[in-house]
């Protein structure tokens, strides 16, 4: 759906944990990420108003992001783009690299995760990228809570 400049790197990963795929181009050069957003033919989001306007100028679809705080600009990105968060927070997308994240018993995760997490857990996520391991620990019960408040701030 969308890929992000350098600048928005906690945007991204807020915006793959509400389950929309958000891509980072491997270079920061503006011309590198004008191209980068042609060839995946997904929408800019940027905070550089410069990068907006030229990307606009080449026909590309981008979006100016202000500068608020990260609930506000998910918020406005909800609203703006119409998107579905209501299976949010979501267990698809990887929120470091985007990958798909598949679910996974606790012999899949045996020595990869600190023991005391295999007894208090049953389900992990396991990226299919970067191969991390995710679980629903006291983190998620912050993100949970903030994913409540974004949701909250769209209707
Ligand atoms: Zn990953």
């Amino acid at each position: 759906m969308f890929v992000a400049d350098a600048m928005l790197k906690k945007l991204a990963r807020w915006l793959r944990l509400l389950g929309v795929e958000v891509l980072y181009p491997p270079s920061i050069d503006d011309d590198d990420i004008i191209e980068f957003t042609k060839k995946s033919n997904k929408i800019l989001l940027t905070m550089d108003s410069e990068l907006c306007r030229r990307a606009r100028k080449q026909g590309r679809s981008v979006f100016l992001v202000p500068r608020k705080s990260t609930d506000e600009q998910l918020a406005l990105l909800i609203k703006r783009f119409k998107l579905d968060v209501s299976d949010a927070p979501s267990r698809v997308l990887c929120p470091l690299c985007n990958g798909t994240l598949k679910e996974v018993g606790k012999k899949e995760v045996k020595g990869k995760v600190p023991a005391e997490l295999l007894q208090k857990h049953d389900v992990f996520w396991k990226c299919s990228g970067c191969k991390k391991v995710f679980w629903e620990g006291s983190h998620w019960e912050r993100i949970n809570r903030k994913v409540e408040r974004i949701k909250e701030m769209t209707r």
